[in-house]
């Protein structure tokens, strides 16, 4: 599946949930889901009651589209989990929270994942003091993430506004030098978002 290139905000709407695909906008009165929520499209039907497969299709979609993959980058990264010891579901989450994109969201370098991706795939990133250009690149313990030019613009507005939105305890960000540290992979508590992994699961093994 080609990558979703049409409204942003649609998306949000037809989850009926903000996914914060845009930024400081979605933390305005100008958000979508704050003006209009519900369904997007004419002949929306809101009265049908919604079939097992349907609500397990739904908490996937939601989570894909949060980190904002396409279904097979999305598929990927689920199969990797269910090769790994443990829990999916958490297995699921903990990698998708690992990728080098979502790092630099979580760190504040970006108002968006869509944004970091572009940072990272534009050679702004590096890992250890190494350029990596993969959004894709799973992050470990102890890895140090900065960004390599310390007078760019975005990051330093973005930066701005990562007070608003808080950065996570498993990260720890040093907003001077534009640098964060992966203190600990995160725990399943300490992912918020509200998704039902075990849905994502069941879709998967059907
Ligand atoms: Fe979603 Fe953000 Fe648009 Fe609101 S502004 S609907 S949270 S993308």
């Amino acid at each position: 599946m080609s990558r979703y290139v049409g409204a942003s905000c649609r998306l949000c709407r037809r989850e009926a949930i903000k996914l914060y695909l845009k930024g400081e906008r979605c933390y305005t009165e100008k958000c979508a889901i704050e003006k209009r929520n519900y369904p997007p499209g004419v002949h929306v039907d809101t009265r049908g009651k919604i079939l097992e497969y349907a609500l397990r299709l739904r908490e996937k979609q939601k989570l894909r589209k949060i980190y904002g993959l396409s279904e097979k980058q999305f598929k990927r990264f689920f199969f990797m989990a269910e090769r790994k010891k443990g829990i999916t579901g958490t297995n699921f989450l903990v990698l998708l929270e690992r990728r080098l994109d979502n790092m630099v969201f979580r760190l504040g370098f970006a108002t968006s994942r869509k944004e970091a991706r572009q940072l990272v795939s534009h050679n702004h990133i590096m890992v250890n003091n190494k350029k990596v250009n993969i959004p894709s690149y799973l992050v470990k313990e102890g890895d140090a993430i900065a960004a390599k030019d310390k007078e760019l613009l975005s990051v330093k507005n973005a930066l701005e506004s990562v007070v608003r939105r808080g950065v996570p305890s498993w990260i720890e960000l040093d907003k001077d030098n534009m640098k964060g540290v992966v203190k600990l992979l995160p725990a399943r508590e300490d992912i918020t978002m509200p998704i039902k992994e075990q849905l994502i699961v069941e879709y998967y093994s059907r």
